[in-house]
């Protein structure tokens, strides 16, 4: 459900894993967040999501700084690194420990995969939850495992989608108790995107649709932490030649900024900014200029009206910026 704007006014953010380079799909998103911010008045962050640390590096977090600089979308903030908020994590999961929310998983890969493909067929999105009862087994919360949160099997939450309109998910039986921590020590991206967003007043979540099955689960973490929730606004997928989403697992290659207008512009069309702006070029445009008439032509730029903005066109080629959260 959407919220009014607080009085601190819009906050948002782009959240980008450092796992490489911006390409096409991720470009989507970072201008969709900073025309959005920017079209009401609102701040735009940069937030740069490490936190699946082996996969992240700080050459390509230097290098979408460096990407982002170039397309004129410069963070009003200070860039918040996730691999430097160990301490509010930590503080969230012992306020849900308090609740009696969290227990150990001491299932294995093995164990979750086996059971996945024994209940695939009557619960097609799990195999995420535990399959071992260890909710029931007490495993001491400061040994080995995994943290899980403690999922009311018939929760479903429902929430608005800017764009997507009115959703639901029966995330109990979808996701069930899903990982905080994992056995690794890594933390979990929910945790800490849901964490992030409310430490940083984010008012408003835009990112791509990849991530809008993810949502419902985030609501239910903020409610059980007693956090605020955001708008949110998914954007559309560029999709790969293949017609999957288009991403840097299946090697999506790095923006070319020989035209940084050309690039903004691509991505403006995904979004269904009009021509001449999703045609222009450097010839026609400077980047300052793209932007400042990006901002006025922003479809989506009334945030009270939660499903009243232009439906999804046919031609919207998904696209979805990687791990972008
Ligand atoms: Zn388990």
């Amino acid at each position: 459900m959407s919220l009014p704007s607080p009085p601190g006014g819009y906050q948002g953010r782009f959240a980008p894993s450092p796992t490489g380079l911006l390409h096409r799909g991720s470009l989507v998103a970072a201008l969709a967040s900073w025309l959005d911010a920017r079209s009401q008045g609102g701040q735009w962050r940069v937030r740069i999501e490490d936190v699946d640390r082996p996969r992240c590096t700080p050459e390509a977090a230097q290098g979408i700084g460096l990407q982002l600089q170039a397309l004129g979308l410069v963070s009003d903030a200070e860039v918040v690194w996730q691999s430097a908020r160990d301490r509010l994590y930590q503080a969230a999961v012992q306020r849900l420990a308090r609740q009696g929310r969290v227990y150990r998983c001491r299932c294995s890969r093995r164990d979750r995969l086996q059971a996945r493909s024994a209940e695939a067929a009557l619960r097609p999105a799990d195999g995420y939850g535990c399959p071992g009862a260890c909710w029931l087994r007490h495993w001491p919360l400061d040994g080995p495992g995994a943290l899980r949160l403690k999922v009311d099997p018939d929760l479903v939450v429902s929430w608005a989608d800017r764009r997507l309109g009115p959703q639901t998910q029966a995330v109990g039986q979808a996701v069930g108790d899903f990982i905080l921590q994992r056995s690794d020590g890594l933390w979990a991206y929910p945790l800490a995107v849901v964490v992030d967003d409310a430490d940083q007043g984010i008012t408003d979540v835009v990112r791509g649709e990849d991530l809008a099955d993810s949502t419902a689960g985030q609501i239910a973490l903020q409610r059980a932490l007693g956090l605020p929730q955001p708008r949110y606004l998914h954007t559309p997928l560029v999709v790969a030649a293949d017609g999957r989403k288009l991403s840097k697992q299946n090697g999506a290659a790095a923006l070319d900024l020989h035209d940084p207008v050309a690039a903004l512009a691509e991505a403006g069309a995904c979004l269904g900014l009009p021509a001449p702006l999703s045609q222009a070029r450097a010839q026609t445009h400077s980047v300052r200029r793209w932007l400042d008439a990006a901002v006025q032509a922003w479809p989506w730029a009334d945030v009270s009206r939660p499903a009243s903005g232009p439906a999804a066109r046919p031609g919207d080629a998904g696209t979805g910026p990687g791990p972008v959260g």
